[in-house]
């Protein structure tokens, strides 16, 4: 161990020492790489599971640090959460999709949709629907083609709510993410303003070989059915994985069979049909 002068002790020889420090070290770094344009996003399509066709696009967002290279979103993203940073992270991602959106529009690509995903930070925000419409309103694009993708980890007070309700009656959809991997998902779509549900991957995986993972996917479809709901299997990697879907009746999906997710240039070829040599 040795200190460091700063109230820091780095313990070189343990694991969970060095890694702690090593989020300290990436939390800070996070502060500042929005002004230095770190920041990217890629747009992974959510397509008609029969003809391929591309419906949305998922945006996600990449973090290229100067000197570690990229970093995994599961990394930064709970470090931008306990900052704060998230916010006008969260902010310039919908700025940048809603931009890209229009872009796509005006270079005649079919109309599609994007996904947004808001962080539960997010979600708690006072001014939460005034800050995000403004961004989409600026934008241009009509925002019945922007859907939110919120988690259930989010605690439902009403004020959220009601800043939902806000946000969908101008016209936003919601999609519930990684559905059915939290306790709290059936009370999300008695409160949330929910339009789509996007089965988690942990269970699309053994849509085809396991019978436990086919009857949830055909469980989440029949709620679905029941309220309206429409669903996007997330992480679809087979043939056989897209057979089983299609068999239970799902037809969106998202996945590194149909697409990994793509540079927004590729995104605006793949709607165009553009091909490269
Ligand atoms: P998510 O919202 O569930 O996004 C889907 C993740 O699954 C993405 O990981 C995507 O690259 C990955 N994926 C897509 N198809 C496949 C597949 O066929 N197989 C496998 N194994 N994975 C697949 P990514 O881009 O690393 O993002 C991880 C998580 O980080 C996201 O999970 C989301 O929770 C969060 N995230 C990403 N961008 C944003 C953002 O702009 N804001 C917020 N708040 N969270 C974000
Ligand atoms: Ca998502
Ligand atoms: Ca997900
Ligand atoms: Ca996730």
């Amino acid at each position: 161990a040795k200190d460091r002068g700063l109230g820091l002790i780095e313990v070189f020889d343990d694991d969970a020492s060095s890694r702690s420090l090593d989020r300290l070290g990436l939390r800070s770094d996070l502060l500042g790489a929005l002004e230095r344009e770190q920041f990217a996003l890629n747009f992974q399509p959510i397509c008609d599971l029969r003809s391929g066709q591309v419906v949305a696009f998922e945006a996600l967002l990449r973090w290229t640090h100067p000197q570690r290279g990229p970093v995994p979103p599961d990394v930064f993203i709970p470090l931008a959460e306990e900052t704060g940073a998230i916010v006008p992270i969260g902010h310039w991602v919908l700025e940048q999709a809603c931009r890209e959106l229009a872009r796509w529009g005006l270079h005649g690509g079919p109309r599609v949709r994007v996904n947004v995903n808001l962080s539960p930070v997010q979600l708690q925000q006072p001014n939460l629907a005034r800050g995000l419409l403004d961004i989409v309103r600026q934008s241009g694009v009509d925002p019945g083609d922007v859907c939110l993708e919120v988690t259930e980890h989010s605690y439902l007070r009403e004020d959220v709510t009601e800043s939902a309700a806000v946000l969908r009656s101008a016209g936003l959809h919601f999609a519930l993410d990684d559905f059915g991997t939290s306790y709290s998902s059936l009370n999300y779509l008695k409160w949330f303003p929910i339009d789509h549900l996007k089965v988690d991957r942990s269970f699309v995986g053994g849509v085809a070989a396991s019978d436990t993972d086919r009857g949830i996917v055909r469980a989440v479809l029949a709620i679905a059915e029941s309220l309206r709901l429409g669903v996007i299997a997330e992480g679809v990697e087979t043939e056989e994985q897209r057979a089983a879907l299609l068999d239970l009746g799902c037809v969106w999906g998202q996945g590194n069979l149909l697409s990994t997710p793509l540079t927004p240039d590729a995104a605006l070829d793949l709607l165009t049909g553009a091909r490269h040599s």
